[in-house]
């Protein structure tokens, strides 16, 4: 299959039937982000499980089918997984968006990493990154000690902004 149609059907996929969607029960931080350029809102819902790993997780907003896959890809992709281990999919997430140095395929991305493909739209990037950027806001709020700043809260930001 050609890339571009792999590309279309994993994101018409997952913009239709968004995996993860809604506020799951136990999530402890909440995380707004919009992306003023397109008009997307997402936000993360994430608590962390007594190892430390991501869990739950779910998340809510309306957004471009390119926004909504990407939200739907990243749930799939850190659910159960260390903080650590989602911060450097973040990491890499990004990376392969808006580096133009060519990035070794990160496999723990898995699926998400067809979103490369939307390096070529520049307008678009926002879109694909708004859900990785709310996952690192929850997980510097989750992670954040007890009676820090913003430990636990809700957090709100934009990438208008950011
Ligand atoms: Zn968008």
């Amino acid at each position: 299959m050609e890339l571009e149609e792999l590309y279309q059907d994993i994101v018409l996929d997952h913009s239709r039937n968004p995996r993860n969607f809604g506020e799951p029960v136990g999530a402890t931080v909440h995380v707004h982000g919009d992306n003023p350029m397109c008009g997307d809102e997402v936000s993360v819902h994430l608590g962390l499980d007594a190892d430390g790993t991501l869990s739950p997780i779910g998340f809510t907003g309306n957004g471009c089918s390119i926004c909504m896959a990407s939200a739907s890809l990243m749930t799939q992709k850190v659910k159960g997984k260390t903080v650590a281990e989602s911060e450097g999919m973040v990491e890499n997430f990004q990376k392969m968006l808006t580096s133009t140095e060519e990035i070794e395929g990160d496999r723990a991305l898995g699926d998400a990493r067809i979103l490369k493909t939307v390096r070529q739209f520049p307008q678009r990037v926002k879109c694909a990154t708004l859900a990785w950027h709310a996952l690192h806001e929850a997980l510097e709020a989750a992670t954040a000690k007890t009676g820090e700043p913003g430990a636990g809260r809700d957090r709100q930001f934009s990438l208008d902004e950011a």
